[in-house]
């Protein structure tokens, strides 16, 4: 895991480990010149060095003067225990080789083991500037390699911004790239993620002072576009206006963070029956699971449960408060040691459900510290509530408040004091926040919030985070486990019907969520079961048809000895027959197939594995599969 690091020739120094190779070139500016997912692709994601500009406005045109023209100033390295730090300074220039007088860039970068790079900027206009036209802090050029971008934008381009700074639809870079312009904006995303489907990512993310690139409110822009090269840019622009705007003059501080993807060096494995073992309807007398149930669950492979207790599902009051500590009565209190003893008993891990942003109003601190930890997107002195069908979930708070120290304690000691074996966190995502108690402007809790999982993945053995429209690298790296898919499946049960969040890339196991109605056929689930197969994840539910399904699940072993995989949607293996999916699995040793039918009849297809897809080689096929089965073909690779 620990980062080495060797200065080359020609000035260049390279930080690497087992998962990344980074090189910063000193003769360019200092700038980053190579970042590279070593189990990804294993090719640098970057064409050219990242840059930083400043532009003056002559008549309705912009002079340029960018960095990594010329060699960086005091350039310095620091190889610590837990990572790299860089600082140095760059001086812009035109494409004359003429410097800005008085203008430099000063760079920190700290890079950790978790796979971030902390970047702070600070631009530095040592006299006054006239005229700006343009301040671009942070270009990267990428290979044209990506075939989606996930974009979170800030609240004033949200319809809800009482939810948080959600994902609202996953682009399709190669629809979009003839167009050249695939998103630009003037108002700056809070992170952006560009995804190659299954083989490896990047992510931009800004830092938590989202102020300090308000410079020019309503003058910034964002592009992710394609150049004259055909590579892909990601541009931020604390300005970029031919309009009049106010001169430049003294230091001005941007951070943010870049990463990449802890991509394992085989696939991760499958996590059967890891959901809520508490009925939520029925009898409430019944609703702890039965402890006879758990060697049979034992013997599906199910290692983890989760116990999700945070609504109001009986109406009876009993239930666990987001933020308290001593979650139930003393009766229910011994049903849940007596619960953990058994599943522990029978090597089953138990992690309890924390949100990471809700506090129950009944929690004794709430009316104390409340209006000051709140999260507020407006002036309104009203609380964020969210709501469950029969009561109140919490308040949302920031964590850039003391609610984080006040999360962190209490989630310490409940894992601690009853012995569970890590922790499931919901609503696990930065959101952006007004409140002048905890900033003096704009603001979002990312890193706040990054920080605070690296706490709890000290806690315990499992870190099972909840990232349904949320994606993030940088939370997914310190991962177990993550949930995604929490939407209503309007389009029906088939094998493309998830988003990329459901297969991604390979970090961490994947689960998605089970939103079948109670009264939903047997046969909807097992569709589901077989939906989740095909994208290499498991299905979030100890109902009993999934209980059979993992029963008899005999390839989990197999599947994750590959290196390579790649979802239906991918358009890998193509299949005749609509209702069969497929997915993909190969190293050097050979290529495993995946199909399923999704039908209650028996199927006949014919299939197209295409070249490019696995190790060059191409195969053709027929198959007949029974109703609702999977099935695996497999071929050695001569
Ligand atoms: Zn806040």
């Amino acid at each position: 895991m620990a980062f080495l690091v060797q200065e080359e020739p020609e000035g260049i120094f390279c930080i690497e480990n087992e998962f990344w190779c980074f090189r910063h070139d000193r003769k360019h500016g200092g700038e980053l010149v190579e970042a590279t997912v070593k189990n990804g692709s294993g090719n640098n994601l970057l064409t050219t060095s990242q840059s930083c500009a400043v532009a003056l406005k002559t008549g309705n045109k912009f002079h340029v003067f960018s960095t990594g023209r010329q060699p960086a100033i005091d350039f310095s390295i620091n190889h610590k225990i837990d990572g790299v730090t860089l600082s140095f300074y760059s001086i812009p220039q035109d494409n004359a080789g003429k410097e800005l007088d008085g203008v430099v860039f000063q760079h920190h970068i700290s890079y950790s083991e978790n796979g971030s790079s902390h970047h702070q900027v600070i631009l530095h206009a040592n006299r006054r500037i006239e005229n700006p036209g343009q301040i671009q802090i942070g270009k990267l050029e990428f290979a044209n390699i990506f075939d989606y971008s996930a974009v979170r934008e800030e609240l004033s381009e949200q319809c809800a911004g009482e939810n948080g700074n959600w994902l609202w639809r996953w682009n399709r870079i190669h629809e979009e790239i003839q167009r050249k312009t695939i998103l630009l904006s003037r108002h700056l995303p809070l992170s952006v993620l560009l995804l190659r489907r299954n083989v490896e990512a990047f992510e931009f993310s800004l830092g938590d002072n989202l102020a300090a690139w308000d410079l020019y409110p309503g003058q910034a822009q964002f592009l992710l576009g394609t150049n004259s090269a055909g590579h892909l840019v990601l541009r931020y622009c604390v300005l970029d206006s031919l309009r009049p705007v106010h001169a430049l003059e003294g230091a001005y501080k941007f951070s943010f963070r870049l990463t990449l993807p802890k991509i394992r060096s085989t696939l991760a494995p499958l996590v059967p029956m890891a959901g809520n073992f508490l009925r939520r309807t029925g009898n409430f007398c019944d609703r702890w699971a039965n402890a006879a149930k758990l060697p049979v669950w034992r013997e599906t492979g199910a290692q983890i449960l989760r116990l999700h207790d945070d609504g109001d599902a009986f109406g009876n009051g009993i239930f666990w408060r987001d933020g308290a500590t001593r979650p139930y009565p003393l009766e229910e209190e011994n049903k849940m040691r007596r619960f953990l003893d058994v599943a522990h008993a029978n090597g089953i891990a138990v992690v309890p459900y924390f949100s990471m942003k809700e506090f129950h109003p009944e929690v004794p601190e709430f009316r104390k510290e409340s209006s000051v930890w709140a999260r507020r997107i407006d002036s309104a002195p009203e609380l964020l509530f969210n709501y469950s069908p029969k009561a109140i979930f919490g308040a949302q708070m920031c964590l850039k408040s003391d609610w984080k120290h006040f999360r962190l304690n209490t989630v310490r000691e409940i894992v601690t004091h009853y012995g569970f074996d890590g922790v499931y966190c919901d609503w696990c995502a930065g959101s952006e926040c007004i409140s002048r108690e905890h900033e003096c402007g704009r603001h979002w809790d990312n890193d706040a919030l990054l920080e605070e999982l690296e706490e709890f993945r000290r806690l315990g053995r499992y870190l099972y985070l909840h990232l349904t429209g949320t994606p993030s690298l940088a939370a997914e790296n310190l991962a177990d486990i993550i949930l995604t898919e929490e939407q209503p499946y309007v389009d029906g049960i088939g094998p493309r019907m998830f988003t990329p969040h459901a297969d991604f890339v390979n970090i961490a196991s994947r689960q998605v969520c089970e939103m079948l109605s109670a009264d939903a056929p047997d046969t909807e689930r097992r569709k589901l079961a077989l939906v989740a197969l095909l994208h290499h994840a498991t299905i979030s539910s100890v109902h009993d048809v999934y209980q059979k399904f993992y029963h008899d699940l005999n390839i989990s072993q197999e599947l994750v000895r590959y290196q390579h995989y790649r979802a239906p949607a991918t358009g890998v293996v193509q299949c005749s027959s609509h209702n069969c999916g497929a997915s993909l699995y190969w190293n050097n040793d050979g290529i495993l197939a995946l199909f399923a039918n999704f039908s209650e009849k028996t199927l006949y297809t014919s299939y197209h594995i295409a070249p490019e897809n696995a190790s060059g080689i191409e195969r053709n096929g027929k198959l007949e599969l029974a109703p609702l089965m999977w099935h695996a073909v497999r071929f050695p690779v001569l």
